[in-house]
């Protein structure tokens, strides 16, 4: 007999379903609140996982949809090609200026990440690096659930240690942020570089890991020791793209040039499940040849989903006509006046802010469920990832929206404090 609550059938993502509290039901989405079942607004902190860049219910990207499921919602992309498909590749191309040139399109973050390390592998082979089968990735990083993601995550997280052993071992280095830890990444990478296919990075910010900030040198770095050794640079700009930093790719700040670049989240808006792989006219050039075995082995079902096509184009073109690019610069102005004052209470370890994110690291994370049923009760919907409390809104939150964020953080830090310390 289960002890679960709160729901009879469904299965909850990282949730312990006997111990935690009954979910709040979500009725409706509107602006950049969530409405409750009980009609309770909640102003959203975290644009829902980081994807409802434009707000909730965004007119454009709704009429694109809308449109597209009159004609045709979904085909196979195997043997067949659509307009969606090539009207966003083609979009998604421009917003390298040109650095990438084609589009895998999958269905999640997760599954696009899985199909850059299949590249990156098939083009060690095709150079006559057979022996290149492993990745590197960084401490604090991030790129996914599925088991090949997963290799990719540092594995002091706590997200994924029940499986080490269950998938492939991947090389995970302390990011190389100054000469001593750069010299010791050097060494490391020319040593091992005989297995390595791909480096893999979230660009400045690492998300899920807990908010962690980087410099451009630490990108630029890990770049020039791809170009030494041949190995293929992947950015990961799932969370950080699609200007959440400023720039439509957050890698472009730091002036370097990837081989992949993996995008999901608010590739969309928000509204459908839809992610893409890019890669350079250099790395597709590998799978072009007259043997069939050379192709790129993957396809997803549901690929290039011509719904999420349309509302990826919709979302793209939000982000063409600039109005929210600009609001980032903003958000990130208020973040880092209201945020300070978290500062002084005690508890709280340190505030950072980069672009649109604003983080309040505090010093554990023993009141995890309190500080989220707390900030329900203050009308704010913000889920701190352990002893991270953040801020990651729709770039189009208003100052009045944001302020009532900020402010929500700080009642409910001083009120933690108070109680503790
Ligand atoms: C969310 C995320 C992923 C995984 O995407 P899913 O769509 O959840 O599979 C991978 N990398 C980064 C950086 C992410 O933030």
């Amino acid at each position: 007999m289960s002890a679960a609550k709160g729901t009879p059938h469904l299965w909850l993502p990282y949730c312990q379903m006997q111990k935690e509290g009954v979910p709040r039901r979500a009725k409706r989405t509107q602006g950049t609140s969530i409405f409750l079942d009980d009609d309770t607004e909640l102003v959203d902190g975290i644009a829902s996982w980081w994807t409802a860049a434009h707000g909730y219910n965004h007119p454009a990207i709704y009429k694109a949809v809308q449109e597209q499921l009159l004609k045709m919602p979904h085909v196979m992309f195997g043997g067949l090609l659509h307009d969606p498909a090539e009207r966003l590749a083609e979009r998604l191309v421009s917003t390298t200026n040109g650095q990438m040139s084609r589009v895998f399109l999958s269905e999640s973050g997760s599954v696009s990440v899985e199909i850059a390390m299949k590249m990156a592998v098939q083009v060690a082979q095709r150079r006559g690096m057979p022996s290149r089968k492993r990745f590197i990735s960084f401490e604090g990083g991030y790129h996914g659930d599925t088991f090949a993601a997963m290799s990719l995550c540092d594995p002091a997280d706590g997200m994924h240690t029940h499986f080490s052993g269950a998938y492939a071992e991947q090389y995970c280095l302390p990011l190389p942020r100054d000469e001593e830890t750069f010299a010791k990444f050097s060494k490391f990478v020319a040593l091992h570089s005989n297995e390595v296919a791909g480096i893999i990075v979230e660009p400045f910010v690492q998300c899920a890991g807990g908010m962690l900030f980087h410099e451009a040198d630490a990108l630029q770095r890990i770049e020039k020791v791809c170009r030494e050794h041949q190995i293929l640079f992947i950015v990961d700009e799932i969370a950080v793209g699609l200007y959440r930093l400023g720039s439509v790719w957050a890698h472009q700040i730091a002036q370097v040039e990837p081989d992949l670049l993996t995008t999901s989240k608010a590739l969309t808006g928000g509204t459908m499940p839809l992610a893409a792989t890019l890669a350079t006219e250099e790395v597709f050039e590998y799978f072009c040849s007259d043997d069939d075995r050379h192709a790129l082995m993957h396809g997803p079902t549901f690929m290039a989903n011509a719904l999420g096509c349309a509302a990826a184009c919709g979302s793209l073109d939000l982000f063409a006509a600039r109005k929210v690019v600009d609001n980032v610069d903003a958000i990130s102005a208020q973040l880092l006046s209201e945020l300070a004052v978290c500062r002084l209470h005690a508890g709280v370890v340190d505030v950072r802010v980069k672009g649109a994110i604003g983080v309040v690291e505090l010093d554990n994370k023993d009141d995890l469920h309190w500080l989220r049923s707390r900030f329900i009760e203050e009308g704010v919907w913000i889920r701190p990832l352990e002893n991270v409390v953040y801020l990651m809104p729709s770039l189009t939150i208003t100052p009045v929206a944001l302020q009532k964020l900020t402010s929500a953080i700080d009642v409910v830090l001083k009120e933690r404090a108070r109680n503790k310390y």
